[in-house]
């Protein structure tokens, strides 16, 4: 091993190009299909749908345009009630308050790290019988495991709440044989840079209701009526992908099963190196449930570690020129959302004061691995 490879930073999660994103591309600058829209979206979209298993796709400049048009599809407006996931990015928040709606923290239950059904029942009955019925829960599948959705779905179905799946993390992930992102009313998806898949920054709508599909892209259109004119009888939005940007998902896409496979083996590493290390715990996958493994995540007890905290490894790390990073922090321990209701214990705290997300990449080597498992058996020593 050279001393330049020795040092060279080695990233939580890279973009991964496969080569075929350039025919793609090029076949939009030949034919002009630059932008707005073209044959790669209506393709993409095609061949995202056929992939997941979800009849109608509308291709999206991210995956917070997503969820934005879902609540909006999902009829949620000024002072609603919005229950959302604690543990996530803020990003599976933020929708709710451009809507003017008011979210609810719901915390996580310990074995997949994603919503509780207990606490979010919890949270049902609350605001039912205050008369106020909760417009809809978004749920997310963090860093690629799917949430226990039979107990969530069956929940929201009793007291017919629609139910958004923020999969964003997790393209070829699956519960019971299918996968993510087809539970819900609307699943979301994300092809930002670090994502298992990229368009550069992107997302897609999902659902198995072709008016919502469609009505997502009108309104992602700036919500242009029929007529020669501009004629508006709604807000819109500039929401769309762009034609260069779908080209670029084709190509990934062509790649997602081996992209998925490697993000696994990531996984099987770093638990076939670490798990021994007093202390430390992976993320788990119950039974049924198949994660994409977009990152690595452990926890560790500093009782059990004989001190060794979360930090000193992420510092260890950081010392090695090796980016990680801690768990999300949950949303109702966030600054912009201090005072918003919360419901549940400490589960996602505790995930956050002991988590870390090591590299992950699909594009990391073996050699890059090894580096980071040697940078945390240091800690140890
Ligand atoms: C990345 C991400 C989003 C947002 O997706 P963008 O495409 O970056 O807007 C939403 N939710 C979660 C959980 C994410 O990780």
């Amino acid at each position: 091993m050279s001393a330049q490879s020795n040092t060279s930073r080695i990233w939580l999660s890279s973009p991964h190009l496969s080569g075929r994103e350039i025919r793609y591309v090029q076949e939009a600058f030949e034919t002009n299909w630059i932008a707005p829209l073209g044959p790669n979206v209506d393709n993409f979209e095609k061949e995202l749908g056929e992939y997941i298993g979800s009849p109608h796709v509308a291709a999206l400049s991210s995956g917070t345009a997503a969820l934005h048009l879902a609540l909006i599809l999902s009829g949620v407006k000024t002072g609603d009630i919005v229950l959302c996931q604690s543990f996530t990015f803020s990003a599976s928040a933020n929708p709710i308050v451009y809507q003017g709606a008011i979210p609810v923290f719901i915390d996580s239950e310990p074995d997949t790290w994603n919503i509780c059904p207990q606490a979010l029942e919890e949270a049902i009955v609350h605001f039912l019988k205050r008369r106020q019925k909760p417009k809809a829960v978004i749920l997310v599948h963090l860093y690629g495991m799917p949430a226990q959705l039979d107990e969530v779905l069956a929940l929201c179905a009793t007291h017919d709440i629609p139910v958004i799946e923020d999969a964003a993390e997790a393209l070829g992930s699956a519960y019971k044989a299918k996968r993510v992102g087809v539970f819900g009313k609307f699943g979301i998806l994300s092809f930002n840079g670090n994502k298992i898949i990229t368009t550069s920054g992107g997302g897609a709508l999902l659902s198995a209701d072709e008016k919502a599909i469609s009505q997502s892209r009108f309104l992602a259109t700036q919500a242009r009526d029929n007529a020669p004119h501009y004629e508006h009888t709604q807000i819109g939005y500039n929401y769309r992908m762009s034609n260069v940007c779908a080209g670029i998902g084709r190509g990934q896409l062509e790649v997602i099963a081996e992209r998925v496979h490697q993000r696994r083996k990531n996984f099987d590493f770093y638990k076939n190196h670490l798990a021994a290390l007093p202390g430390i715990r992976f993320q788990n996958e119950p039974e049924g449930f198949f994660s994409n493994r977009w990152l690595t995540a452990l926890t560790v007890d500093p009782v059990l570690s004989g001190g060794v905290t979360r930090e000193n490894i992420r510092l260890k790390l950081l010392e090695e020129n090796i980016e990680s990073r801690p768990l999300w922090k949950p949303m109702h321990l966030q600054p912009v959302f201090e005072g918003a209701p919360y419901f549940g214990g400490k589960v996602s705290e505790k995930l956050f004061e002991t988590g870390l997300c090591l590299p992950s990449g699909s594009n990391l080597s073996e050699t890059d691995m090894e580096r980071v498992v040697l940078s945390i058996k240091k800690c140890f020593d």
